[in-house]
């Protein structure tokens, strides 16, 4: 379930970022999910992403604060997955 949004969507379709045994929050860009421990998944969509930011939710879901370079680390695997051709430019930006 995306963080950002509440809605269910399949596992490899989206970012999953993890609270590791020792308590670092981690992106997990490996497409096998080989990072351990408790995970949180959110669409690759920037909408979701503010929105996971936004509430705390993403933090809330996984019961410690959320550093500032993974949310930098999740836009940028966002825009790396994002089709060329979106008109993801620059909305989802500032403000
Ligand atoms: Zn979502």
């Amino acid at each position: 379930m995306c963080v950002g949004c509440g809605q269910m969507r399949p596992k490899m379709e989206m970012i999953r970022v993890v609270r590791t045994p020792t308590g670092q929050v981690v992106v997990d860009t490996t497409r096998s999910r080989k990072v351990s421990g408790r995970g949180a998944y959110v669409d690759p969509n920037p909408e979701c992403l503010a929105a996971a930011r936004k509430g705390n939710k993403l933090a809330r879901a996984l019961e410690v604060p959320v550093p500032e370079e993974v949310f930098q680390q999740v836009e940028a695997l966002i825009r790396e997955r994002a089709p060329a051709s979106a008109e993801a430019a620059g909305t989802a930006e500032g403000s």
